[in-house]
C-alpha cells in the first residue's frame, strides 16, 4: 500500500507547545491532535459519530464498538489506521518572545508570543490497518479532505486562536477528489459503529463554523510601521532590542517562508469591542459568560480564532478569522446573532450575494477597519447557515472564494 506524503509550508508560525510552556520542537502529537479535531468536526457535520476523548464518552462503548473518528485515529485497544513520520522541526530560540501591548490601554498586560516554527517539511503517512468497509484510497481521501479544509480556511496546531498555524499543504501520492472523499465518510458512517454518541452542543460540528479571509494593502506604509502605530512601543533598552529582534524574525523572507505581520493580538484586542456589553448596539450585547465563551477570557479557550497576516504578493496581506459558534450561548443569544455581529464588525454586508465572493468591506465606524484605519479591505465570508447541509457547505468551501462579480 502506498504512502501519502503531505508537504506542509507555514504561512504563519506553527506552535505545538512543549514541556515548560515554551516550545523546543514541533510535537507530532500536537499536529495529530489538530488533524483529529478537524476530522471530528467534519464527521459530526456529516452526521457520523465522534466521541469526545476528553470525557467519559470515549471509545470503545460497552459492545466494543468505536466511533467513526476512533476507527481512523485509534483509541484504547485500537491502533491508529496510519503512522506519521516527521517532521523534525526545531525551534532554535525557545525562550524568544514577542511582547505586544496595546497603547490605548496602559494597564494592558500584553501578549507574549513564542516564536514557533516557520518553514517547510514533509509528513509521511504510512497505512497500518483499514477501518471496516474502507479502501486505502478512502482512508487517504478522508485525510486529504481534512488537510485541505484546515489549510484553506483554518489552521494547524493548538494555538490557532493566537495567530499561529496557517499552512499550505501539498500532497504526493494522492490527489483530493471531493466526491470520493465524501463517499469515504459515508462508508465510515456505515460501519458497525458505536451507537450514536449522545449529541453534545459543546462539540464543534462543521455546520456551525464560519470562515473569513481578509485581504488588505498598507499603501506607502511599511508593515512594521503600521504595527508600531497600533501598539505600545517598548521603552528604549533591553526590551526594545528584544522586540526589534523578534519583529525582524517575523518579517525575514527566505526561500521556504514568507514574511508574517503578527497582527493577531491587535485584532483580538478590538474583537472584544463588538462582543462586549454596550448600550448603543443592542443586537451585539453579550453577557459576561457568553463573552468568555466567544473570546476566551478567564482561562477559557477562545472559540474565535484569528491568524497573523501573511504576505501573498507585493503589498497585499491576508489573514483569517474563523471558528465554531454554538447554537446557543449561556445568555440565550443564538449562533446567527453572533455571526451577524461578526459580519458587521468585518464590514461584510448582510446581503447573501456577497457570500463566497471577495468583496470590498465597509469601513465606517463600528467596523474593525475603522479602528485599524484601513480603507482598502477585501473580505470573503462563509458560514454554514446558507447551506442545506454540511456536504454542500464543504463543497463550496473547497471551491474557495470567487472573484468579485
Ligand atoms: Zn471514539
Amino acid at each position: 500500500m502506498a504512502d501519502l506524503k503531505v508537504v506542509v509550508r507555514t504561512l504563519t508560525p506553527i506552535y505545538t507547545g512543549g514541556v515548560d510552556g515554551t516550545m523546543d520542537r514541533i510535537h507530532e502529537t500536537g499536529i495529530l491532535g489538530s488533524l483529529r479535531w478537524w476530522y471530528e468536526a467534519i464527521v459530526r457535520g456529516l452526521g457520523g459519530t465522534a466521541c469526545d476523548p476528553t470525557t467519559d464518552g470515549r471509545c470503545p462503548d460497552n459492545e466494543g464498538n468505536y466511533c467513526d473518528v476512533c476507527a481512523v485515529f485509534g483509541a484504547t485497544g485500537l491502533q491508529r489506521a496510519f503512522r506519521v513520520e516527521g517532521p523534525n522541526w526545531w525551534n532554535e530560540e525557545p525562550q524568544a518572545k514577542l511582547t505586544v501591548k496595546m497603547h490605548r490601554n496602559r494597564r494592558h498586560r500584553g501578549w507574549h508570543l513564542g516564536r514557533g516554527f516557520m518553514g517547510q517539511a514533509d509528513l509521511k503517512f504510512t497505512p497500518l490497518r483499514l477501518p471496516e468497509g474502507l479502501t486505502q484510497e478512502d482512508l487517504w481521501q478522508s485525510l486529504l479532505l481534512t488537510w485541505t479544509l484546515l489549510a484553506e480556511w483554518g489552521g494547524l496546531g493548538p494555538k490557532t486562536q493566537q495567530g499561529y498555524g496557517v499552512v499550505q499543504a501539498e500532497f504526493e501520492g494522492a490527489t483530493l477528489d471531493v466526491e470520493r472523499a465524501l463517499k469515504a465518510f459515508d462508508r465510515l458512517r456505515n460501519r458497525t459503529s458505536r451507537r450514536q454518541v449522545r449529541y453534545n452542543k459543546h462539540w464543534p460540528s462543521l455546520d456551525g463554523f464560519f470562515f473569513a479571509k481578509v485581504r488588505f494593502g498598507l499603501g506607502e506604509q511599511e508593515p512594521q510601521e503600521w504595527l508600531l502605530d497600533q501598539i505600545q512601543e517598548p521603552t528604549p533598552g533591553r526590551r526594545k532590542q528584544e522586540f526589534e529582534e523578534e519583529l525582524r524574525w517575523y518579517f525575514e523572507p527566505s526561500n521556504d517562508r514568507s514574511p508574517v505581520l503578527p497582527l493577531a493580538p491587535v485584532i483580538r484586542y478590538y474583537l472584544r469591542g463588538p462582543i462586549k456589553q454596550t448600550k448603543n448596539n443592542d443586537q451585539c450585547v453579550f453577557s459576561h459568560n457568553a463573552r468568555h465563551h466567544l473570546v476566551g477570557e478567564q482561562g477559557r479557550k477562545s472559540l474565535i480564532h484569528v491568524s497573523h497576516a501573511y504576505k501573498i504578493e507585493n503589498n497585499l496581506w491576508e489573514f483569517r478569522i474563523w471558528g465554531w459558534i454554538p447554537e446557543s450561548l449561556p445568555d440565550g443569544k443564538d449562533r446567527s446573532a453572533v455571526l451577524q455581529c461578526l459580519r458587521q464588525w468585518l464590514g461584510t454586508s448582510q446581503e447573501r450575494n456577497q457570500e463566497r465572493k471577495w468583496h470590498q468591506a465597509q469601513t465606517d465606524s463600528g467596523t474593525l477597519w475603522h479602528r485599524l484605519r484601513m480603507e482598502n479591505v477585501q473580505v470573503c465570508w462563509f458560514d454554514g447557515q446558507s447551506y442545506d447541509n454540511a456536504k454542500e457547505y464543504l463543497g463550496a468551501l473547497l471551491q474557495d472564494c470567487e472573484d468579485k462579480a
